[in-house]
């Protein structure tokens, strides 16, 4: 497998501190066996998330010296809706301090659009797979999360290009199930998240959108890694093999109405989000009135002006063509490194990150006691190298009934930041994980000492199983 060096040269460094066992021992103890809790300085590589952890460029760096602090109007949410219409030709743009900050002013506008214009009443949103701060927005809001994943995201060894993809069938079902009437948004995440940063192909999108618009649904594009999109899309569709990476985008984004997005995924910035409307001009005043209490004055959105101008140019730099190419080369290089050494990952490897297939290599610990959470506490305690759990702790419970929601996967995460770490970091990541997998056999699986009520992945203490 080759590795595709690195298009940047290095200007600043930072120092990450090395630790031992025993220090890495005592440090997850003190976490609750929980990964979320540990103190960023006892991790060498934080494979947590890929979100706000990018490096910024020089390009933005001196984008901060230009930012313009007025309370009002700012300069700089001038370019960064600018940079939204290049490159998505959406005309209303709302800042937000991050991607649920988007959420947040944005479903209850279209719950309260579903029921009064619509005549709904019992509202339901309907996505290829919602992300876990988007379900719970969801539901907080009253509303239910209904995914409708391709199957063939949940056959973690056999090839295929679009694990992103919404089963057209399940999608007609659902929206016949409970009623168009009833079907607040259908919600594309791109690329999909939860079943491994798998990509959705244009063809898909084109259909849910056809559905939607027959069914007169609103379709939100949950925007986190678009440009990651947009490069598999060119990769993997045969017609787009000679379209520029902004026309893909720009083709993406005829099939949505409207989009939300975590900046702090491809856009590379350290905080930051948006909720863009094509031109409906109604809903963009319903979520800039819920924008002032919940998230700030509607030109700046819990944004400082310094960084919507870091995000106007990194909205440039993430579609960079030179960038996907080593971004997506990198995740795969690590991916192929553990395929060589006979670990099941999904595969192919998505934009973002490697996902591990715990249950293959723990079959021993059953999905109650979260053998993807127990194989990142090993990952840890080897090497300092911090991964996270996508299975049935992240999860959680059927609100209703109170019990374990029953997730087809256990996943380990293994999220590579942008820019951030080199090859020879995937390296080490890679020679860690087949060490642990060589003692599988000793691993314990966990138990809850305290769960918290929602989301409780973030906060949990566990205890592994006597
Ligand atoms: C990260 C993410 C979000 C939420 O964004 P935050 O910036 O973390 O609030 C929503 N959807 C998807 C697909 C994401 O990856």
């Amino acid at each position: 497998m080759k590795r595709i060096p690195e298009p940047f040269r290095i200007k600043m460094v930072e120092s990450i501190r090395m630790t031992n066992e025993e220090d890495r021992r005592e440090a997850l103890i003190e976490a609750g066996y929980n990964p979320f809790m540990l103190r960023s300085e006892d991790v060498y590589i934080d494979l947590l998330t890929d979100s706000g952890t990018g490096a910024m460029s020089d390009v933005q760096w001196a984008g901060l010296m230009m930012g313009d602090e007025s309370y009002a109007g700012s300069r700089n949410y001038f370019n960064l809706c600018d940079a939204v219409k290049h490159f998505f030709d959406y005309k209303l743009t709302v800042p937000a301090h991050q991607g649920r900050g988007a959420e947040q002013i944005l479903f209850p506008c279209l719950i309260e659009r579903m029921k009064t214009v619509r005549g709904g009443d019992q509202p339901v949103f309907i996505s290829n797979y919602h992300f876990d701060t988007t379900a719970g927005h969801i539901e907080l809001n009253g509303g239910k999360a209904i995914n409708v994943l391709t199957e063939k995201a949940f056959d973690t060894e056999t090839y295929d290009d679009w694990k992103g993809n919404f089963d057209l069938d399940k999608l007609q079902s659902t929206i016949e199930m409970y009623g168009s009437h009833n079907i607040a948004a259908i919600i594309t995440t791109i690329t999909c998240n939860s079943s491994g940063g798998q990509p959705v192909s244009m063809a898909n999108m084109r259909a849910v959108y056809e559905i939607a618009k027959e069914n007169d649904i609103p379709v939100v594009i949950d925007s986190a890694r678009y440009c990651e999109n947009a490069y598999f899309i060119k990769q993997r569709e045969p017609e787009y093999a000679d379209t520029s990476i902004l026309e893909i985008i720009r083709e993406m984004y005829r099939y949505g109405d409207m989009l939300t997005m975590s900046a702090k995924k491809d856009p590379m910035v350290n905080i930051g989000g948006l909720c863009c409307i094509r031109d409906h001009e109604d809903l963009f005043q319903a979520v800039r009135t819920r924008c002032v209490p919940m998230e700030g004055f509607v030109t700046y959105g819990g944004m400082a002006g310094r960084d919507m101008e870091a995000l106007a140019r990194g909205l440039y730099e993430g579609a960079d063509e030179d960038f996907l190419h080593y971004r997506i080369g990198q995740v795969e290089y690590l991916g192929e490194r553990l395929r060589e050494a006979g670990i099941p990952i999904q595969y192919p490897t998505g934009g973002h990150a490697v996902f591990v297939d715990a249950t293959k290599i723990l079959p021993h610990i059953p999905s109650e006691q979260f053998p993807a959470h127990a194989l990142c506490n090993e990952l840890y305690l080897e090497s300092g190298v911090r991964a996270v759990e996508i299975g049935s702790l992240l999860l959680g419970r059927d609100p209703e009934t109170g019990k374990q929601k029953e997730s087809q996967l256990e996943l380990m995460r293994l999220t590579i930041p942008r820019r951030v770490y080199t090859n020879d970091h995937m390296d080490y990541v890679a020679d860690a994980l087949i060490a642990v997998t060589k003692r599988a056999s000793e691993i314990r699986g966990l138990t809850f000492e305290y769960e918290p009520p929602v989301l409780r992945h973030f906060t949990a203490k566990l205890k592994p199983v006597e």
